[in-house]
């Protein structure tokens, strides 16, 4: 059967068109600057990618150009060639630990918990209900984001306030990148042939860290939003929230500024005053010395989950994984953090990791022979994820 996965953002929406349960991505592409007079898009047709600019008002516009695409391009002969719809919905709140066919109800629910991803679920409904008025007949599957995490128990999701905030205001611990980590820990389980114990560093420009006990999720660094853990890209992660109200009094600014310095011009940005870690990698090579610190920082915060998850695996961990752009393709960073990792036993074989890199189509282990915890490099694939759940549902 023929089914779509789709990513919504604000103003971006990718998809991958996939036959399965064969896996094969028939065709993929993505939607940038919707909303905007100078939106494009791209669409890849057998060898060849066609990139046009167009204007698009909302994400409807762009369903609508999708599949008249796939129509005109003989990529399905007819829409009721796609029978279900898998969507990337963020935020699935306290209420779903897995992914689920989407009906009036779960719709309504999902928008009640708008509140709690204000960017992210209204952009994800709007794909909804673009795909829904497009293709009625479709399936449509909510592959939440939060889901995978939903096994932490009490005493890991709550936070040390007043428990009234929780049962008032659903204020507690979610964690996110959960299709990444369940696709990990999904693909680790074939590889070793168990129900493995497993540290997940999921670097891209978000990151978060997980502890996987018996293939199921214990602990998580994002928290309550996507804004907690470890240091990223352009967020801070755990900071001292003391600074938030100091710092509105001291430049005399209001919560959204400062809100908006802590989401998009902190983590690596604000120290080295740059985000993308290839650029970051380079000008760490030419020992520019504000870059230096920022990995510094960074490759700390990670080692500080990685120890505290090995603690809290009892010291069993089969695999530590590094995984999404960043950890399947920086080495400087992989091998900063192996390092710092010493004391564990973990020791890393530098050749290896310098040619494990994802993006030339290696994967595998670049810890040392004598490591006492195998580290592994491996592909993540969100995409994919959400196929398989959708077809684990519809199929
Ligand atoms: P996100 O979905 O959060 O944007 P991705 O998983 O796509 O994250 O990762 C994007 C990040 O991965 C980039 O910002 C960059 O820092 C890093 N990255 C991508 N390719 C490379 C590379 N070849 N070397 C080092 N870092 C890379």
């Amino acid at each position: 059967m023929k089914l779509l996965s789709v990513n919504a953002g604000s103003s971006t929406l990718k998809f991958r068109l996939y036959e399965m349960p064969e896996e094969k991505i028939l065709t993929k592409g993505s939607f940038e600057r919707i909303g905007s007079t100078d939106s494009e898009y791209t669409i890849r047709v057998g060898e060849e990618k066609i990139q046009k600019m167009v204007e698009l008002n909302d994400h409807n516009d762009a369903v609508h150009i999708l599949l008249d695409e796939l129509i005109n391009n003989k990529i399905v002969k007819s829409l009721d060639e796609i029978e279900a719809v898998g969507h990337r919905i963020v935020h699935g709140g306290n209420k779903y630990s897995k992914s689920v066919e989407i009906d009036e109800r779960v719709l309504k629910e999902i928008k009640s918990i708008s509140d709690l991803a204000p960017l992210h679920n209204p952009a994800a409904l709007s794909g909804v209900e673009a795909f829904k008025a497009a293709i009625p007949n479709a399936t449509m599957v909510a592959c939440f984001d939060t889901a995978f995490h939903q096994t932490m128990k009490e005493a890991t999701y709550l936070y040390p306030v007043p428990y009234e905030w929780y049962i008032k205001y659903d204020i507690r611990k979610y964690g996110f990148h959960g299709l990444s980590h369940k696709f990990i820990t999904e693909k680790m389980a074939s590889m070793l042939k168990k129900k493995p114990n497993l540290i997940i560093c999921h670097i891209g420009n978000g990151a978060s860290v997980s502890a996987i006990k018996e293939g199921v999720c214990i602990d998580t660094s994002m928290g309550f939003t996507p804004n907690a853990g470890i240091m990223m890209g352009t967020r801070s992660g755990d900071i001292d929230y003391s600074i938030i109200s100091y710092i509105m009094k001291k430049e005399e600014r209001n919560l959204e500024w400062v809100d908006n310095k802590l989401n998009k011009a902190s983590g690596l940005q604000g120290i080295a005053g740059m985000n993308d870690l290839r650029d970051i990698d380079r000008a760490y090579l030419a020992n520019e010395q504000k870059v230096v610190l920022a990995i510094e920082m960074y490759t700390d915060k990670i080692v500080d989950y990685i120890a505290k998850y090995f603690v809290k695996l009892g010291g069993r961990v089969d695999a530590i994984c590094f995984t999404a752009g960043g950890g399947e393709n920086d080495d400087i960073i992989r091998k900063e953090v192996v390092n710092k990792l010493y004391p564990l036993g973990v020791t890393l074989d530098t050749a290896k990791n310098k040619e494990t890199i994802v993006r030339k189509g290696v994967e595998g282990i670049i810890s040392g022979k004598d490591s006492a915890i195998p580290v592994y490099v491996l592909a993540t694939d969100e995409e994919l994820m959400i196929a398989r759940d959708t077809y684990d549902l519809v199929g």
